[in-house]
């Protein structure tokens, strides 16, 4: 059984088939979805999927694209729901930044403030925490360490930063997706053998982030295979225990 970590089920890109991605995954062994939240005009959707599928899964959070959107208030009535399983997607992401000095200092204050905000919550909730970072290493590192509780979380999308391996004695996983099969991830590739087995998780980030060979095609939960096999080409054990332990590492941080 394979888990895909981190799918957006609730994209408009699967509002006419999405019967139809489930049935492909689960065909493929792939059981289990979580959505995570990150635009909060989406979280309906991603609720209402969640009570039609038994095995979806969704977290509850904003996006650092989405920072200004962000209102605890408003995410509040979705976090006791029995299907929400985190916080997050949250993070710190600098790859798209204003021109100006200031509209930069600006846009990083509130990135930050957001990001603490949901670190402090779902530590108060003690709930995971699902992190995306990019280009952000050394400040996102500075916040998790400052203000994370021992639940932990998942970094999933981290640049391959390896100074991040730290957070995994403060109960972080990394989630490995589609980047590990393209042909310039040699970074990735690099630090994969350096994360220790039980913080490995699988994901997919559908619908961007396409494995080889089907980059340039939308995509889905069922091409976490593709992810599994690269694990367990680059580390020369079977497929089933890259799936086997991928699935009980998830079990245990989101208690599924
Ligand atoms: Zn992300
Ligand atoms: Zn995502």
């Amino acid at each position: 059984m394979i888990i895909d970590t981190h799918c957006h089920l609730d994209d408009v890109r699967y509002y006419e088939d999405l019967d139809g991605v489930i049935a492909n995954a689960s065909a493929q062994g792939v059981e289990k979805f979580i959505i995570p939240g990150a635009d909060p005009k989406s979280l309906p959707r991603a609720v209402e999927i969640s009570e039609k599928y038994e095995d979806v899964y969704f977290a509850v959070g904003v996006h650092p694209y989405d920072a200004a959107a962000y209102d605890r208030a408003v995410l509040e009535p979705y976090v006791n729901h029995p299907k929400c399983v985190a916080i997050g997607e949250c993070g710190l992401d600098y790859y798209r930044l204003p021109e100006s000095e200031e509209a930069i200092g600006a846009e990083k204050m509130l990135q930050k403030e957001v990001f603490i905000d949901q670190i402090k919550w779902a530590k108060e909730l003690d709930k995971p925490l699902i992190v995306h970072i990019r280009d952000a290493g050394a400040d996102s590192l500075e916040l998790l360490e400052k203000y994370a509780g021992e639940r932990g979380g998942v970094l999933h999308c981290y640049n391959a930063d390896e100074q991040l391996l730290k957070l995994a004695e403060k109960n972080f996983y990394y989630g490995i997706g589609g980047v590990l099969t393209f042909k310039n991830a040699r970074k990735l590739i690099h630090v994969y053998p350096k994360i220790p087995t039980d913080k490995l998780l699988i994901e997919t980030d559908a619908p961007y982030l396409t494995p080889h060979p089907h980059r340039g095609e939308r995509n889905e939960p069922a091409y976490t295979t593709l992810v599994a096999d690269k694990m367990a080409e680059l580390s020369g054990i079977s497929r089933e225990e890259i799936e086997k332990f991928t699935t009980d590492n998830c079990m245990q941080l989101f208690d599924l």
